[in-house]
């Protein structure tokens, strides 16, 4: 796979690749070894797993026949595609030997991709916004923290994958900038950036289709109804206007939905998946469960464990069978899951696992005040403790049932068997355990970068914001809720495990 792609996209036949790839016939060709190669590539890893390998198959089948859906679609000119090709090439040209020597001198991958939340501005109010956005917040990154960002996960891990986040990605501003100048500064970074849609205009789309290294995932809640429900009345009708623009422009979209209680009945129809994918031109979906977090958190919108089955079994019929590439996070870990994880920085510069999990291991300006980077992060004890619960968790504890449906991520996922309680107490749990750790590995970076002892009150793991903890009171209140309510109780089941993040 390395040497195909060494020698059509980086090397000497670069130029008749990208005559000859022009056309579709041959695109699909090498587009389907590519897939199959990188099938067998799998196995050796996870052979001990196959369910595991069979799922990476298949989400890679999707995204490939997503590829070739998205290029036709596109109907692009010579000089649009020539600017495409080099992009992409310029993309996977990049980042491997330093992922190497990064794996080699720590002896673990780094992160694959990084999501940032440059801004919590947003021009919406939504319910349950896991951001807790709003217009009138005022925290952002600036400009030169994000490009830092940027350039660091391309320098010390090789990562060019970057998935930008909110609040709303086109309301920042900083330094005179924008989150398309960021975009045009990095050519060899991919960029996946989830907006609400609503302030996408032709210039703005000019300006992506210009920059070519980058697909846009716009908010929907399932048809119009379940949409203006949750985002306002008028939202759906404005997102339908960004659809034809970037249609128009030649920007691959696709769309982002959060599952709740309220739209899980229609996204368990067809009618969603035939409208966005089929005839408004969305590439691909992202899936992302409910989770108490954000603006007025509540248990009730979380999806029953029957419920998460359900949308279980839709999804993985729609990547399977149909070859939709419509990741559910939660559901989908086993697919989408890259080797050494990710992590995710908000609008303060809090580091966090995952965007799910707002337990901050420190402030990335903190570290660039005080001579650190990045790489710092990774080896706080949370994300240490968390690494390790996965090994223990994925390949040790449960290795025995290799093939069953598996709970990968500590934060967000729980085997339908496990109760809430259970998979957030693993959580809390890890969080105390390291508080106390993280503590004195950061009083003793600070004081060996300085030399001397540190001023600063050393930092553990903290909640980074009031409003979006899951605190000890909020594990107690689920334990009373499933005590009050059996309908939420998650009960054993013959499949034990919907969830593989
Ligand atoms: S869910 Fe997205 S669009 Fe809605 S308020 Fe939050 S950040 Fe804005």
């Amino acid at each position: 796979m390395d040497t195909l792609r060494r020698t059509l996209l980086i090397g000497n036949l670069k130029p008749l690749a990208k005559y000859f790839l022009y056309y579709s016939a041959p695109r699909c060709a090498l587009l389907r070894l590519a897939t199959s190669a990188i099938a067998r590539a799998f196995r050796p890893h996870d052979r001990n797993l196959p369910q595991i390998v069979r799922d990476k198959i298949d989400i890679i089948t999707a995204l490939e026949r997503t590829i070739e859906r998205g290029l036709d679609r596109m109907h692009l000119d010579r000089r649009r595609w020539t600017r495409l090709f080099d992009k992409f090439s310029d993309v996977l040209s990049e980042g491997r030997s330093t992922a190497q020597e990064f794996e080699s001198k720590h002896g673990m991958p780094p992160p694959g991709f990084i999501t940032l939340s440059p801004t919590q501005v947003c021009n919406l109010h939504c319910v349950g916004c896991y951001a807790a956005s709003a217009p009138g917040t005022k925290r952002s990154l600036s400009y030169s923290i994000v490009d830092r960002i940027v350039r660091e996960q391309k320098e010390l891990w090789g990562s060019h994958f970057t998935v930008i986040s909110g609040g709303e990605p086109f309301m920042w501003r900083s330094e005179g900038r924008d989150i398309l100048d960021l975009v045009a500064n990095h050519p060899d970074t991919f960029f996946l950036i989830f907006s609400n849609g609503t302030l996408i205009t032709e210039k703005l789309a000019a300006r992506m289709a210009d920059a070519g290294n980058l697909t846009v995932a716009i908010s929907v809640e399932g048809m119009e109804a379940e949409t203006d429900a949750r985002r306002g009345k008028g939202v759906h009708r404005k997102i339908l206007g960004a659809f034809a623009i970037l249609r128009d422009a030649g920007v691959p979209f696709g769309i982002s939905i959060t599952t709740t209680k309220l739209n899980i009945d229609t996204l368990l129809t067809d009618e969603p998946w035939n409208f966005y994918l089929e005839q408004q031109g969305a590439l691909y979906a992202w899936g992302f469960q409910y989770m108490p977090i954000g603006r007025a958190y509540t248990l009730e919108l979380m999806l029953t464990p029957q419920q998460r089955l359900a949308l279980f079994e839709k999804v993985w019929h729609l990547i399977r069978d149909k070859h939709y590439f419509v990741p559910d996070f939660w559901n989908c870990g086993t697919a989408t899951g890259t080797r050494g994880g990710y992590l995710y920085i908000n609008w303060d510069g809090e580091i966090m696992p995952c965007v799910f999990n707002p337990y901050s291991v420190g402030n990335i300006k903190d570290y660039y005040t005080n001579g650190g980077s990045l790489t710092d992060a990774l080896f706080t004890p949370y994300f240490v403790a968390i690494r390790n619960w996965q090994q223990h968790y994925i390949y040790d504890h449960r290795l025995d049932r290799a093939g069953d449906p598996e709970s990968f991520c500590q934060s967000r996922g729980s085997r339908a068997a496990d109760t809430i309680s259970f998979h957030y107490g693993e959580l809390i749990s890890r969080v105390v355990e390291s508080h106390v750790a993280q503590g004195q590995a950061h009083a003793k970076l600070l004081s060996q970068r300085r030399g001397s002892s540190s001023r600063h009150r050393p930092a553990g793991v903290r909640n980074f914001n009031t409003d979006q903890i899951l605190s000890a009171e909020v594990l107690h209140q689920c334990d009373l809720t499933f005590k009050a309510n059996p309908s939420v109780l998650v009960s054993p089941s013959e499949h034990t495990a919907p969830c593989r993040n």
